[in-house]
């Protein structure tokens, strides 16, 4: 089998069936901004629940928490991303575009797009001008005299604020961790490539809080971790890898920082940063608001400041690997069969309850079954067009398994069950369905492409 999918074809399917589409669209939309359908939220809302399961619900040592949006302005001043959060920016006086310094090599020259920027006889460039990638805002009924404050534009600062919170709170001592899920906002200057870089977004950002003697260990137990996160949910390994930060590469902060790459259509690029930050956050934090972020062992009088390990994910470009790992096309009786070859538990939808036809009673069992499923698990009732039609339409958004009931369901209560990858059809118990697709939902899983 050979890999046939273009970020096209991912653009194409998510706007054909409602999984991710173009937002404002009835306004001529905004530059690089989504909006997710049905079917894009239901999976999306899997990626984040399996790492809320990864991440808080088969661990003890760390906990949840969900902070505000807008902060405290000091917030950013003490992390560095007022001064710092900038990204070198060159502007064409001829074309008028804008690009990024460190993105010429991969940028088009606007008059000449086969010729990147300032190689064209015509480019007139001007010198890089550092730009803030946070959104400003002000708070107040007048704008003029309320304080300016930010869209954040990560997750992770509204965990060090709060350490001390859950250091009194949740009875934990390190190392242990926190874990949050949410928007965060940045002034992209070249946002593009789907949902891959957008101005808004959703991150998935974990904080783990450990004695500064381990952290090394920690750093290289996380890098693992959130591997054989990637490869549980399917994504095939050769397709997937760690890179680790050149020393120029690296924040001033960080000792150590590895990213989490997907062999995407554009090319390796990042999925997520596993950083190791040192007690930069904590101290900074303390500094700037005059307190003590540290922590005390009551027994034995010790006193640190942790360091932080820091696996930062994003969910959009997380479900966007996922779907580019899945999509696939056959031939089938000489048409094209696009399927999405998701991990089951990742998939929208998990079954589809079929009648053959739309009489005998047929309709009747099946939607007594659906009711039945639905409790269980996102099932999904279709009794519009052909067997073969309806197949198709939860092939395209992942089905694992679709329940068929026809004539002989009727006689013996056994039903169709037809798998989504290997198309093999067995007849099945109508009672006994239920367990039985909990239990393949609970099973290990490779992607079927991998054995191609
Ligand atoms: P990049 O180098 O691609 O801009 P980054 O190194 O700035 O990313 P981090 O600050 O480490 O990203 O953020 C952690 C994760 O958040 C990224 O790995 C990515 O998955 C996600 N993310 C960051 N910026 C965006 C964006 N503009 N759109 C979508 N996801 C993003």
């Amino acid at each position: 089998m050979t890999d046939v999918v273009t970020m096209d074809k991912i653009v194409a399917l998510c706007k054909r069936r409602g999984f991710i589409f173009p937002s404002s669209e009835i306004y001529g939309g905004v530059g690089s901004t989504y909006d997710y359908g049905h079917y894009g939220v239901l999976l999306k809302t899997n990626v984040k629940n399996e790492w809320w399961r990864a991440m808080v619900g088969e661990r003890d040592d760390v906990v949840a928490l969900d902070s505000a949006i807008i902060q405290h302005p000091k917030v950013w001043e003490a992390s560095g991303h007022l001064a710092g959060f900038t990204d070198p920016l060159v502007d064409c006086r001829t074309c008028k575009l804008r690009f990024r310094a460190d993105h010429i090599d991969v940028s088009a020259c606007g008059k000449k797009p086969s010729k990147h920027p300032g190689e064209h006889s015509e480019c007139d460039l001007t010198e890089a001008r550092d730009f803030n990638l946070m959104f400003e805002t002000t708070v107040g009924p007048v704008k003029e005299e309320g304080a300016t404050v930010y869209l954040r534009p990560e997750t992770a600062q509204g965990i060090f604020i709060n350490f001390k919170n859950v250091l009194q709170f949740s009875r934990k001592k390190p190392p242990f961790g926190i874990a949050q899920v949410g928007k965060s906002f940045r002034n992209e200057i070249t946002p593009g490539n789907f949902v891959f870089r957008t101005r808004e977004f959703e991150q998935m950002e974990m904080e783990f809080f450990v004695p500064p003697a381990e952290a090394e260990r920690w750093f290289a137990y996380w890098l693992a971790e959130r591997e054989r996160w990637y490869t549980e949910l399917g994504i095939r390994p050769d397709h997937l890898r760690m890179r680790a930060h050149d020393a120029d590469e690296l924040s001033h902060y960080s000792s150590g920082t590895s990213d989490v790459e997907y062999r995407f259509p554009i090319g390796w690029s990042e999925l997520e940063g596993i950083a190791n930050r040192g007690d930069f956050d904590l101290k900074a934090h303390a500094e700037h608001a005059r307190d003590k972020l540290e922590y005390v062992d009551t027994a034995s009088g010790e006193r640190y400041v942790p360091h932080v390990i820091e696996p930062a994910a994003g969910a959009d470009r997380a479900t966007l690997a996922f779907l580019v790992d899945a999509y696939d096309e056959e031939e089938l009786e000489n048409e094209t069969r696009t399927v999405l070859r998701l991990h089951p538990r990742l998939a929208p939808v998990k079954v589809a309850v079929l009648p053959l036809v739309k009489k005998d009673g047929q309709p009747e069992v099946a939607k007594e079954l659906y009711a039945d499923l639905r409790r269980r698990m996102q099932a999904e009732y279709d009794e519009g067009g052909s067997i073969g039609k309806r197949y198709r339409r939860q092939d395209e958004i992942g089905t694992p398994w679709g329940v068929t009931v026809d004539h002989q369901t009727l006689e013996d209560r056994t039903v169709t069950l037809r798998d989504r990858d290997s198309l093999a059809q067995e007849r099945f118990p109508i009672d006994a369905l239920g367990d039985e697709l909990e239990r393949r939902l609970r099973a290990a899983w490779t992607s079927p492409k991998l054995a191609a």
